[in-house]
């Protein structure tokens, strides 16, 4: 019982969760669509002929958390390339498939950008516990020049503001571009699908995403690009009827109709969940765990009680509110089941982008 207690808490450290790697059921890499291309005869070489190869492959999307590659490229000073290992959910494993599979193409496209924006060094930011991942990319590191970074995965340690924190000691405000901080930062896909233009000419028309069931372990498949998630699932095997579909993960992800929404290239998991028995919430009993659970040093009670004074919130908790970076800790923490997230995000979406700091109003 003692032990129990003991290692449950060892798992909550202020400031976000600490989850293990997650399992998951190893699977067939598919074999490219694209292989009898043939390497293209020119590469870029500079940060606007990388945009424009971004451009042309349609390179351009990102998600609630990682900006796009393409709206990195504005700096001309950028010191640190990182590519960005760290899982951008609990349970995911993309980045951990994706080197287990991919390797060579991770490479290619990461040594392609750092050369095109001049970087100094190029950073590796890989989850401590993951030894097998930081095991794989040694001998590539050593080769290419790249330094190893062990970080531990408190959650949400992915997200760009938490990561040039914990990485360089750098501030960057939620929402704005890295390179502003002189860094580029790379997610693996965009890496991956560089990689495999430099092989092959050309991008596969599909892309691995994670799917997730209640007990079952986590897998990877190949789905293709503008499928609909219900015809997805169903070559998977997974029923979707009276179950709820998230994207992106369960604790900051989208809840969406699998009939409606169809793959896009941002799309990294499906999860397929029960419909929750919903909680009756109750009032804020002033616990504070949402204060020293939340990464951003916000606080989300006292944020919560304002929305209700919208019209007249003061300029202060404006700016306060636009630094939630939407994690989801805060909610997933509360004894009272209190939709804090959800309502932060709505603040936000009220008090507008004018109210970022550093944002002349
Ligand atoms: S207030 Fe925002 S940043 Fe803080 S825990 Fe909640 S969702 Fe995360
Ligand atoms: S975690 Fe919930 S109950 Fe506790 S202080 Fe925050 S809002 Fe109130």
């Amino acid at each position: 019982m003692l032990n129990g207690k003991l290692s449950l808490r060892s798992r909550h450290v202020p400031g976000g969760l600490f989850f293990g790697p997650p399992a998951w059921d190893a699977p067939v890499w598919p074999a490219h669509d694209n292989a009898n291309g043939s390497p293209p005869t020119e590469l870029p070489t500079t940060s606007a002929s990388l945009r424009e190869l971004l451009l042309r492959l349609k390179l351009t999307s990102q998600d609630l958390w990682t900006p796009a590659l393409l709206h990195q490229l504005t700096s001309p000073a950028i010191q640190d390339v990182v590519l960005n290992l760290i899982a951008p959910q609990p349970e995911s494993i993309l980045p951990r498939v994706l080197s287990e599979f991919e390797l060579p193409r991770l490479v290619a496209g990461l040594n392609l950008v750092r050369r095109c924006v001049s970087a100094v060094r190029t950073r590796l930011a890989i989850p401590r516990e993951e030894g097998e991942l930081r095991y794989q990319w040694r001998k590539a590191a050593k080769a290419n020049g790249f330094t190893i970074h062990s970080l531990i995965n408190r959650y949400p340690l992915g997200h760009p503001s938490i990561l040039l924190r914990s990485l360089l000691g750098l501030k960057l405000q939620p929402g704005a571009s890295p390179a502003d901080l002189g860094v580029v930062l790379l997610d693996p896909m965009t890496c991956w699908l560089l990689g495999c233009w430099i092989e092959f000419g050309t991008q596969p028309q599909w892309r691995p995403v994670e799917l997730f069931t209640h007990n079952a372990t986590p897998r990877v498949i190949a789905a293709n690009i503008g499928q609909s998630l219900a015809r997805v699932l169903s070559d998977a095997g997974i029923s979707h009827q009276n179950r709820q579909c998230i994207i992106n993960g369960m604790m900051a992800g989208q809840l969406v109709d699998p009939e409606k929404t169809v793959l896009e290239p941002s799309i990294r998991t499906i999860s397929i969940r029960p419909v929750p028995i919903a909680e009756d919430t109750v009032d804020c009993i002033r616990c504070g765990w949402c204060v020293s659970a939340c990464p951003a040093g916000l606080n989300p009670a006292g944020l919560m009680a304002q929305v209700r004074m919208i019209d007249s919130l003061p300029a202060i908790s404006a700016q306060e509110a636009s630094m939630c970076i939407d994690c989801g800790l805060c909610s997933y923490v509360c004894p009272s089941r209190l939709p804090l997230a959800i309502t932060i995000h709505s603040l936000k979406a009220a008090v507008g982008p004018d109210h970022r700091p550093g944002v002349p109003a």
